[in-house]
């Protein structure tokens, strides 16, 4: 599934394609695509329109239009937005077509259907209760510490909850889960102040490196998660030290990496580096 890294790529290889063109026409091929409003109305109001910014909060596309409005879509498993020439032959699982004023499409495709256009007056009427931008100022270790106090979910799963973090999903919270040394299966609320800095660290660190390098991109051609705007796949799968490597030898002590079901995700993580053995006082 698209995540941060992924979603940052796209909107910066669409600034250039998209930023001042007028969309002159839209064709909504999968009706479910839209929500919040009838295909037909939401092909109306877009059409005509002029895109003035590509913008990202979490996983959100944020595509700011003259008019004040807002266009925004959720990859969700497989998304893609491609900008393509018009005459170019149309792929299979294309959903939605736009027609830009400059011969170009901006086309839609999506070989799960689970992805989402919305188009609103104010995006916080879709993105309101994000948590904050992992690579934003505002979140400092002792945000995450704050925001995990008191909590008996499993760290890894609260990592997936948006409302907590924005943008973290099951690639990039096992990657950071294991850089920090941090047990998935722990209860949040366990994780000490310098666990906390590890992990914020952690965060960091692979959602810019994994931004640096295009994401990353699994599974075969056509239903490939992820596919940049540009039609170049991503490269940091390669970077992966956990996440789909069940079995293989941890990069860093050797036990194969095991996985297993958490909050019905599956996880990956080193049973030996990522060890959590409960102190005295909080297993009595
Ligand atoms: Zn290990």
């Amino acid at each position: 599934m698209p995540e941060l890294p992924e979603v940052e790529n796209t909107v910066r290889d669409l600034k250039p394609l998209l930023v001042g063109r007028r969309v002159l026409d839209v064709r909504i091929l999968w009706p479910r695509l839209v929500h919040g409003k009838s295909p037909e109305a939401f092909a109306v109001e877009l059409t005509g329109r002029q895109i003035v910014n590509t913008d990202r909060r979490g996983k959100y596309l944020l595509f700011p239009l003259d008019n004040g409005c807002t266009w925004v879509v959720h990859l969700r498993m497989t998304g893609q937005l491609h900008v393509v020439p018009a005459q170019a032959e149309v792929e299979r699982y294309v959903h939605a077509v736009l027609d830009l004023d400059n011969g170009q499409q901006l086309r839609y495709r999506d070989a799960r259907k689970f992805g989402r256009f919305y188009l609103v007056d104010e995006p916080e009427s879709v993105i309101g209760k994000l948590g904050p931008e992992p690579l934003s100022e505002s979140f400092t270790p002792l945000e995450l510490f704050n925001r995990l106090q008191g909590r008996r979910t499993a760290i890894k799963t609260l990592l997936l909850d948006q409302r907590v973090v924005a943008g973290l999903g099951n690639i990039y919270a096992d990657e950071a889960l294991f850089r920090a040394g941090i047990d998935p299966r722990r209860p949040a609320g366990t994780l000490t102040q310098a666990d906390c800095n590890r992990l914020h660290t952690a965060i960091r660190q692979t959602l810019a490196t994994a931004i640096r390098e295009g994401g990353s991109s699994l599974g075969g051609s056509a239903l490939t998660n992820y596919r940049r705007p540009t039609g170049v796949q991503g490269s940091f799968q390669r970077r992966h030290q956990v996440y789909h490597l069940a079995g293989h030898p941890c990069p860093v002590c050797g036990a194969p990496i095991e996985r297993i079901k958490l909050g019905q995700r599956s996880t990956h993580f080193c049973p030996r580096c990522q060890l959590y053995e409960p102190l005295g006082a909080e297993s009595s």
